[in-house]
């Protein structure tokens, strides 16, 4: 499905991030990861999705840093050519209830989930629209949509992707570019790992398949997004959580 496409996956070193990477590197396409993890684990992960029989490479990138993302966006046009796909999924939490959270944990969160998302797509979209090709997946998240006590700087940062998905892709929609978001519920990971089983047992409760997704499920959505099956599909959020949020 993605055969010559070359796809740029943030916080690709694990979670679903890397099961997104996996699986467009097995439909063909060459793989450019950026994380913040050491070159060891940069590059075991880019072993593994190379053994696709794909090209991958990692970038160290924090990409809440402007400058930063700049340079490894250049890096890797200079290295593969171009980017046909872009996959904004680094993310991080810094959960507590409003009263206890830091300025701190506020700006940390915002820093990388929403502005490290406006940061790729800044310094991708001006070779995007001279190439008249492209397809930008935001990882937003339910919590966006339908907020969550204790998660005052996450959910405001994913309904920030949602605004910045559709602005996106009002943007760029007349030059052959698809921007949609994905919305996961609760999808197992190191981020929902570090939940108790007792948590994790009452959050099943609240979803109608009374189980936890896998990276699996929002990868086959993001593959589907990032193919032209989807051509004529932009500015959409769509959920992957088990009707969690309906
Ligand atoms: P994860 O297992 O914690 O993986 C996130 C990856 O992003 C890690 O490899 C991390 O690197 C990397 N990362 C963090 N900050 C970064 C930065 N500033 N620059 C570059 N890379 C960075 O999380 P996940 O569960 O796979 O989540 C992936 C995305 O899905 C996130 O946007 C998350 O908000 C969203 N999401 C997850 C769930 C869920 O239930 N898991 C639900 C809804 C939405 P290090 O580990 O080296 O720090």
């Amino acid at each position: 499905m993605l055969k010559n496409k070359i796809a740029v996956i943030t916080g690709g070193a694990r979670g679903i991030g890397f099961a997104i990477a996996d699986k467009m590197a097995k439909n063909g396409a060459d793989i450019a990861i950026l994380d913040l993890c050491d070159d060891a684990a940069g590059k075991e992960a880019c072993e593994k999705i190379a053994s696709n029989g794909v090209k991958c490479s990692f970038y160290r990138c924090n990409v809440s840093d402007f400058a930063q993302s700049e340079e490894v966006v250049k890096q890797i046009i200079t290295d593969f050519g171009r980017v046909d796909i872009l996959v904004n999924n680094a993310g991080i939490t810094r959960d507590k209830l409003t009263l206890a959270m830091t300025e701190a944990d506020y700006d940390a969160v915002l820093n990388v989930n929403l502005k490290g998302t406006f940061n790729m797509i800044k310094h991708t979209y001006r070779q995007f629209a001279k190439n008249k090709y492209g397809k930008i997946i935001n990882i937003s998240s339910v919590v966006g949509l339908m907020g969550n006590a204790g998660q005052a700087n996450y959910s405001a940062s994913k309904a920030g992707v949602v605004g910045l998905t559709k602005t996106i892709a009002k943007e760029l929609a007349t030059r052959g570019i698809n921007c949609n978001a994905i919305a996961p519920g609760f999808i197992g990971t190191h981020m929902t790992d570090e939940m108790t089983e007792a948590a994790q047992n009452e959050i099943k409760k609240s979803i109608p398949m009374a189980k936890i997704g896998t990276p699996e499920d929002v990868a086959n959505l993001a593959l589907f997004l990032a193919s032209d099956m989807s051509s004529y599909i932009t500015g959409e959020v769509i959920k992957v959580d088990g009707g969690l949020y309906m």
